[in-house]
């Protein structure tokens, strides 16, 4: 029987971004795909600058940054146009060397993805193949794979279901989902700009009418996304026609100056799956969890977990770490991403109010503040709450090489020891990197010594959140210790 160390079910972003992870630590991985193609239908546009940067090391951003636009603004206004809230990304590139907000199309990313991992030596790509069922024994599961051949097994130490909203692997493990009690009906346009036009707006629109919930939002240049919330009774067919679709964009443009490229109803959810692990199954991305678009997060939070896991299957394959260490995937991931989901579902609950009394109560309560105090910048998401000791928790800077190239790419998936000088670097590394800081005087180390205080050393996990800042023998000690157990910091004394 063909044999493998990681078995990924979904070649979507996840799947993909953790196949390259795996495949660049070293590990044999191999990815079946139901479908030969990425997934045409419109969907995620925005990713933020924590996620670029994570691509990055799996070798996606490089081809959204060419092809892609940041937000001015993020704004929910009510019928008449007034300002309700809004959100303004800082201009300036954000301390990861990415910008606040990329307005993107997701297949781009799809593909950047696919190629950075056939180039991989170890990983194997078969598309038009499913993931149909699975036995989980002591060592590893046998999973039952079917394609055009027929139907095959593979032995892997790991499966991984990066298999999406509808995922088979979640079903077959018996996990089921947690219901935040949000479930609205959406259409998703995406169009194309006619005319060479690139852009029909810098500004990302809720626009919170009780008689049609809108959403418009740049995508890459020449692309904009329009979604319509569906009214009671309509249905599907009847909003997807030419008509209806001109008839829903007309107040906002000229429906001759676009083309509509591709249309979709969704229901907007927020769910959690139960469990993220089962013995020798993982679930990750949209398998794992869902929420509504408002945010722009569902990929960028699927990103975060390929980096959570895939350092950490590869140290355990590799023996590097104990078992344990995967433990620590639900419990580090999911308060950040429920945080998020909660953020997203509040943002949805304003924009989805079709009762013209309850909107006329929203607008009132909201207007109350002044517009000016009415904008925010960029929500600021939350660091690493667990995983982490003392000093730890926040998304760790990346320098900026001087030619503009980027050190951070070089560092790979791997930790590194962040030291102020090069003389404070330990006598004995463990193997770990060592960035001195003395060394790259002029490539952006001011946020590193804003986050590192007067401490000599900062650990930054492969993940890129900072583990913690001390002495420099203490952070090695520390983090052997949690790489053994899954627990750090308060975590392991309780
Ligand atoms: C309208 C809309 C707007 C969005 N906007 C944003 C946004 O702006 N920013 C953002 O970050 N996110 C956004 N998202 C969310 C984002 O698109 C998803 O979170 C992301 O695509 C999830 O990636 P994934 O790899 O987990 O799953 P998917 O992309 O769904 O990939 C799963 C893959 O698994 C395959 N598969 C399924 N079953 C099997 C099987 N049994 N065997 C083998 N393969 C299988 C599927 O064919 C698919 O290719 C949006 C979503 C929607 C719907």
């Amino acid at each position: 029987m063909e044999k493998t160390d990681v078995l990924i079910a979904g070649l979507g972003p996840v799947g993909a971004a953790l196949g390259v992870y795996l495949a660049r630590s070293g590990v044999k991985v191999t990815v079946v795909e139901k479908t030969d193609e990425v997934y045409p239908m419109p969907r995620a546009a925005h990713l933020d600058h924590e996620t670029m940067r994570l691509l990055d090391l799996a070798g996606g951003a490089e081809a959204v940054a060419g092809n892609s636009q940041p937000l001015s603004s993020y704004e929910f206004r009510n019928a008449k146009g007034d300002l309700l809230l809004g959100f303004r990304p800082r201009a300036a590139l954000a301390d990861t060397g990415w910008p606040y907000t990329s307005m993107f199309h997701q297949p781009t990313l799809e593909i950047a993805l696919r190629e950075a991992l056939s180039a991989e030596p170890s990983a194997s790509v078969r598309l038009g193949v499913s993931l149909v069922g699975y036995t989980d024994g002591p060592d590893g599961v046998t999973a039952e794979i079917e394609g055009p051949d027929g139907k095959t097994q593979i032995a892997a130490r790991y499966l991984v279901g990066c298999d999406g909203g509808q995922s088979t692997v979640r079903r077959l493990a018996g996990i089921g989902l947690d219901d935040m009690g949000f479930d609205e009906p959406w259409l998703v346009i995406d169009t194309l700009l006619k005319n060479g036009t690139t852009r029909l707006s810098t500004i990302g629109l809720q626009h919170c009418d009780p008689a049609r919930p809108v959403t418009s939002m740049p995508m890459a240049p020449g692309r904009h996304r329009w979604e319509f919330m569906l009214l009671e009774g309509e249905t599907p067919e009847e909003v997807m026609t030419d008509e209806a679709i001109d008839a829903m964009i007309a107040p906002f443009a000229d429906p001759k100056s676009l083309s509509v490229e591709r249309r979709a109803v969704y229901r907007f959810h927020a769910v959690f799956a139960e469990r993220w692990r089962d013995g020798h199954v993982i679930l990750a991305g949209d398998a794992a969890h869902q929420m509504p678009p408002f945010m722009g997060q569902g990929l960028c939070s699927g990103a975060r977990d390929a980096a959570n896991l895939g350092w950490k299957l590869a140290a355990v394959i590799k023996g590097e770490a104990d078992q344990a260490l995967l433990d620590s995937f639900q419990p580090e991931r999911e308060p950040h991403v429920r945080d998020i989901t909660e953020m997203a579902v509040s943002m949805g609950r304003i924009v989805c109010t079709q009762d013209e009394a309850e909107a006329a109560a929203r607008d009132a309560g909201m207007m109350q503040k002044p517009e000016a105090e009415r904008f925010d910048a960029t929500p600021t998401l939350r660091g690493m709450a667990s995983g982490v000791i003392e000093g730890g928790g926040a998304v760790a800077p990346s320098l900026v090489g001087k030619a503009g190239e980027r050190p951070d790419r070089a560092l790979g998936m791997s930790p590194f020891l962040v030291v102020a000088k090069r003389a404070d670097a330990p006598a004995d590394k463990g193997g770990m990197q060592i960035v001195a800081l003395d060394e790259h005087e002029g490539e952006g180390v001011e946020p590193f010594f804003a986050l590192m205080g007067d401490a000599p050393a900062m650990l930054v996990r492969p993940d890129r959140y900072v583990f913690g800042t001390g002495e420099p023998a203490s952070l090695l000690t520390a983090w052997a210790a949690y790489l053994k157990t899954g627990r750090a910091g308060m975590q392991a004394a309780a």
